[in-house]
């Protein structure tokens, strides 16, 4: 049973860094033809920063850069999302941290603009675009279709890179750090265990 599960762990890394190598190959240039073609701009509707949708998965070095821009505390920043698991002691465990919300809004949506523009996610920096598998997509967003500028889609076509690059290499050290468990029912213990790159948080109070 360890052992089948060792190996299945084993496997799942050796995908990530497949998927990693080939992430890191892709072509910039032709990546920036493509946002050219699809065509984007910021309207500055909000929607993705305070519509029903938002909902912005963090990694634990953009929480700090985060932190060093607004003095902020973790827990300031981010909270564990709903979707997760319980174990036998009545601990909830989840997979990653998202930014904090006021309401609908994401906590650093002031006046209409994003508080935190030079220290925004990697998500952020790029939407609407994403990688998957490596093939560009977008989310809907009333911006694509406009004009962008060659050396702005360049930018962007780095940026989406760098997201994907970070996304797999976190996955990566997750993997790797990740110690499964015995499953249990929900309880009301409030305590909630949070495992990322760097290994489990176990947080109080947070649910
Ligand atoms: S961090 Fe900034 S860009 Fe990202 S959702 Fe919040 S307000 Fe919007």
């Amino acid at each position: 049973m360890v052992a089948g599960n060792m190996c299945q762990k084993d496997l799942q890394i050796a995908d990530l860094h497949a998927a990693l190598e080939m992430v890191k190959s892709l072509s910039v240039d032709a990546l920036a033809t493509q946002i050219l073609d699809i065509g984007f701009k910021c309207l500055g509707c909000g929607e993705c920063c305070s519509g029903e949708d938002n909902s912005v998965v963090v990694f634990p070095v953009e929480v700090r850069n985060i932190q060093a821009a607004t003095g902020l505390g973790w827990l300031e920043v981010v909270r564990p999302p709903d979707a997760g698991e319980w174990d036998k002691d009545g601990c909830f465990h989840t997979l990653e941290w998202r930014l904090k919300k006021e309401g609908a809004s994401c906590r650093f949506y002031e006046d209409g603009r994003c508080g935190i523009y030079p220290s925004r996610p990697g998500l952020c920096s790029t939407y609407p675009f994403y990688l998957d598998e490596g093939v560009l997509q977008y989310s809907l967003c009333c911006g694509i279709g406009s004009v962008i500028e060659p050396a702005e889609a360049k930018e962007l076509a780095e940026r989406v890179r760098c997201r994907s690059v970070l996304e797999l290499t976190e996955a990566i050290a997750l993997t790797e750090k990740f110690e499964d468990f015995e499953r249990g029912k929900s309880s009301e213990s409030g305590v909630c265990v949070v495992h990322d790159s760097e290994g489990p948080h176990r947080i109080y109070g947070a649910r």
